[in-house]
């Protein structure tokens, strides 16, 4: 179920510098997995081959398709442009799993699952219009989205994709020869959080 994976991937993944990634548009799900996971990840669900290929090269981002015949174009072939074939099939954990372990991604301070944009520490009284009641109470850190101003704080999705985030985390201490990963990134690293926004919303 797997073949040719190697093929596709031009990039080694040893480079310090971290890998961008270009998702197709039937990863959405992917995309704002690894947003979440800190990882650069860009996405559009109307998104043509074409404009992929050319957004995926200007911001110079690797591919990531379960589309194989995207993968034959010459882009591809000559090596221009380096691609990751994703497994059909594969359950969304799975997915995220396998595109970890293949550039080694460190997990990273989340990033705005609906935009891929940065997000920022604001204070409770920023966020008091858009976050509930009851989680201004207990939550003591809020986030908000640079590009989009979505609104994130410890919750539910941070919460749900916390053990993902640590087990990348061993996979690539692991892959580096059992160095202890330091803690991700500086920063309280653990994603917690979840969504809000919506303004006002009852
Ligand atoms: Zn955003």
């Amino acid at each position: 179920m797997q073949t040719g994976k190697d093929q596709l991937a031009s990039t080694d993944g040893a480079s310090s510098r971290p890998v961008r990634i270009a998702c197709d548009a039937m990863a959405g799900g992917l995309a704002r997995w690894l947003r979440l996971l800190g990882i650069d990840a860009s996405y559009s669900p109307a998104i043509a081959d074409q404009e992929l290929v050319d957004h995926a090269l200007a911001e110079k981002r690797v591919v990531v398709s379960s589309d194989h015949k995207l993968f034959e174009r010459r882009v591809f072939t000559s090596g221009e442009l380096a691609g990751l074939l994703l497994p059909v099939g594969l359950k969304l954990p799975d997915q995220v799993r396998f595109v970890a372990r293949h550039f080694k991604l460190e997990p990273g301070f989340p990033r705005c699952a609906l935009c891929n944009g940065k997000l920022q520490p604001v204070s409770r009284a920023e966020v008091a219009d858009v976050v509930p009641a009851r989680s201004l109470i207990w939550v003591k850190e809020f986030y908000r989205c640079q590009d989009c101003a979505h609104v994130y704080w410890e919750g539910t999705h941070w919460r749900r994709i916390g053990s993902l985030r640590q087990e990348l985390a061993e996979l690539l201490a692991g892959q580096r020869g059992g160095r202890p990963s330091s803690a991700a990134n500086g920063a309280e690293a653990h994603p917690g959080s979840a969504s809000a926004t919506q303004r006002g919303q009852p």
